[in-house]
């Protein structure tokens, strides 16, 4: 009677250890692998620049599995553009967009996010944080994000204050799951984000939705139809809206 007792005590143990594993919080439902990238103002500035570019994903992503569930997973860090300087995010973004098409993405990364610390103001179009689109669920994900970073960045740890350049990539991120403004002040996906960090619940549903989305992606198929400015059918990239986003 102990031995059987003791077996079904066993098997009900079994049981709570996988179900609980599979319901423990921080396990994350998403995982997604960020290829970065520093060009050469937030490289010279800062001798440490590969562990400063680490630890702004590092703190994006504290945010996104605690809100979400979604991990971002640093997949390299590299110097892009070499030496050249370029002092506009939307040239930054095409020439990122041109360099590394995702036509030719290799399946080791789904994300790629280059940091600038050109130092050029927000308010204009040339220093806002860019996406190459918003996301969604039938044409893919964004794949590309460009964040200025204003002041050298240091990871806090999990318990540390959001700080405004860690809102800022954490804002563009959302846009790469489909996320849009909105004008309630109070949330993060409003235009002039400040020091917000809570995003409103009409963007959450959007996120939560898209979450497990494909990133954007055209096969060699559409690869042919890109050649004529057209990605997948019925789809024109010169519809996809380069977006823009300030303070
Ligand atoms: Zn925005």
């Amino acid at each position: 009677m102990i031995t059987r007792r003791r077996i079904i005590c066993s098997i009900l143990s079994a049981l709570c250890i996988a179900s609980c594993s599979l319901i423990h919080p921080g396990t994350p439902e998403r995982l997604v692998r960020v290829k970065l990238f520093a060009d050469a103002s937030f490289r010279m500035r800062n001798p440490r620049w590969a562990d400063e570019a680490r630890g702004l994903l590092e703190a994006a992503s504290d945010y996104y599995e605690r809100e979400f569930n979604i991990r971002l997973i640093r997949q390299s860090v590299s110097p892009w553009p070499e030496q050249e300087r370029i002092r506009s995010t939307p040239a930054l973004l095409a020439r990122l967009q041109k360099e590394f098409p995702k036509q030719a993405k290799r399946d080791d990364y789904d994300l790629i996010v280059a940091f600038t610390a050109e130092g050029v103001s927000r308010y204009l179009p040339e220093g806002r944080p860019r996406v190459d689109r918003l996301g969604n669920c039938s044409q893919g994900l964004g794949n590309y994000a460009i964040v200025p970073i204003d002041k050298i960045f240091h990871y806090g740890g999990l318990t540390a204050d959001l700080d405004v350049d860690v809102i800022a990539l954490i804002h563009e991120l959302a846009h790469i799951f489909g996320a849009a403004h909105v004008d309630d002040i109070d949330s993060l996906m409003n235009e002039n984000f400040g020091y917000r960090t809570d995003i409103d619940a009409k963007n959450r549903a959007v996120i939560q939705q898209n979450k497990f989305c494909p990133f954007a992606k055209c096969n060699s198929q559409r690869q042919l139809r890109q050649a004529r400015g057209v990605c997948r059918e019925g789809e024109s990239d010169s519809s996809l809206k380069t977006h823009a986003s300030r303070l």
